[in-house]
């Protein structure tokens, strides 16, 4: 069950980095660890896939420094999924207390 909550915050992750410029899996992979998700490329790869066939992302191939790598964008869809998702949690926030100083949320 916690993973399935998980798995929701890692989409909005991907989808406000590959908004801000293109992201590639093990980018993504380091970043998401920096936030405490550890991911296996098994585990992110069909994520990305995923939200590219919803139309959520797009992807091209780019030779960097001798190797092709996907890299991924947001698509108009996607940015519009990231401000749905934006309003929703801050009203999950809201309502849990976690932006009010008098609850700490732990
Ligand atoms: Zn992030």
């Amino acid at each position: 069950m916690i993973r399935d909550f998980f798995l929701g915050f890692i989409k909005i992750h991907i989808l406000h980095h590959a908004t801000e410029e293109p992201i590639y899996g093990l980018y993504m992979i380091q970043e998401l660890a920096s936030h405490g998700y550890e991911l296996s490329p098994g585990t992110l790869y069909p994520i990305l896939h995923k939200l590219e066939d919803q139309g959520y992302l797009q992807s091209e191939k780019r030779v960097v420094e001798g190797k092709v790598r996907r890299y991924y964008t947001a698509t108009p869809a996607g940015e519009e999924a990231l401000i749905e998702a934006y309003t929703k949690a801050r009203e999950l926030l809201n309502e849990l207390g976690a932006v009010s100083p008098s609850r700490e949320v732990r």
